[in-house]
């Protein structure tokens, strides 16, 4: 069985946490390796993300994994944070140093009693507890990486502060994930990276998300989406095409798993699963 795990985020509403909910029984019927649950940068999900986390835990046969940023937290706090998920029976995190809020690519302030980089989060995380910890990787190299030795160097870096995986942005390309996994190798890391899938369904989407996480969009799947502007079925159809052939090519080469984010929905995740799971039986091209 090819290790497969699911990203959540909290919802804001009720009917929001009615569709999470749905979601989560169908994939928990997977028996996926984690479930894991986003945080939204300066603590605005806290509370839902730890609820949601803590549910997982109690009510389901899932494992947890709670997302945790450092930005705008001061070293006490996150502290308390990470006693929380303690508290709720959570022992995995992704540690992440969260974006600055503005110019993506402009100067920030760090909380002045808190951290600037994910790796002292890291160090935090691991002198606390026998946490497992995650941290992200960048396949196209984090925006904010002036070049690739750098990015390589701050990535392994974190990494030896005491993580024991990574998930990858999302990307669109193999060859992107292969040049990250073969430079981080290079560098003497054998750290596994588990690459995220994103469904690419809709074109208005997906152009918003590359823009936010500057993952380049192949043009022969822009062209596709485009055709598909305004028809979901054949959207969904092309982006759960992509996401398997992707997969399927990512693990020929040794990816440790699949990591997929749903959007809290499960139709995509489910078919890529089921795809992945038996290829002969695939409908997609
Ligand atoms: P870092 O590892 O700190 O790296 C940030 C930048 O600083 C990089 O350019 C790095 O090279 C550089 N750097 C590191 N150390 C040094 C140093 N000593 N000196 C100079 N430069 C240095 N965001 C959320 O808000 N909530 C989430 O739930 C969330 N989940 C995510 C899940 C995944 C799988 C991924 C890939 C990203 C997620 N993000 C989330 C986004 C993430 O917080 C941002 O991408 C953030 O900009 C980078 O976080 P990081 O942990 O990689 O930071």
């Amino acid at each position: 069985m090819t290790p497969f795990s699911f990203e959540i985020f909290p919802p804001r509403t009720p009917a929001g946490e009615g569709i999470l909910w749905h979601t989560i029984r169908r994939v928990e019927a997977l028996n996926p390796s984690f479930v894991s649950v986003t945080y939204g940068a300066g603590g605005s999900s806290r509370d839902r993300t730890v609820d949601i986390a803590r549910r997982i835990a109690s009510e389901t046969a899932l494992r947890p994994v709670a997302h945790l940023t450092a930005i705008g937290h001061s070293v006490a706090e996150l502290r308390h944070i990470l006693g929380t998920y303690a508290d709720a029976g959570i022992r995995d995190v992704l540690v992440l140093r969260g974006d600055p809020p503005g110019d993506p690519r402009g100067s920030w302030t760090p909380h002045p009693q808190g951290f600037t980089y994910a790796r002292e989060l890291v160090e935090l995380v691991r002198s606390l507890s026998d946490f497992t910890i995650g941290v992200a990787a960048f396949p196209e190299m984090h925006p904010r990486s002036p070049d690739w030795e750098q990015d390589i160097r701050y990535f392994v870096a974190k990494c030896r502060a005491g993580a024991d995986y990574a998930i990858t942005q999302m990307f669109f390309r193999v060859e992107d994930y292969l040049r990250l996994r073969d430079r981080v190798s290079a560098a003497g890391c054998d750290i596994p990276i588990i690459p995220e899938i994103m469904p690419a369904t809709d074109i208005r989407q997906i152009a918003r998300f590359a823009e936010l996480s500057g993952a380049t969009i192949p043009l022969d799947l822009v062209r596709r989406l485009e055709a598909a502007r305004d028809d979901p079925a054949e959207g969904h159809r092309v982006g759960v095409a992509h996401a398997t052939a992707m997969a399927e090519h990512l693990l020929r080469e040794g990816a440790p798993g699949l990591h997929c984010i749903t959007l809290n929905r499960a139709a995509a995740a489910l078919d890529i699963h089921r795809n992945i799971q038996t290829p002969r039986s695939r409908s997609a091209d």
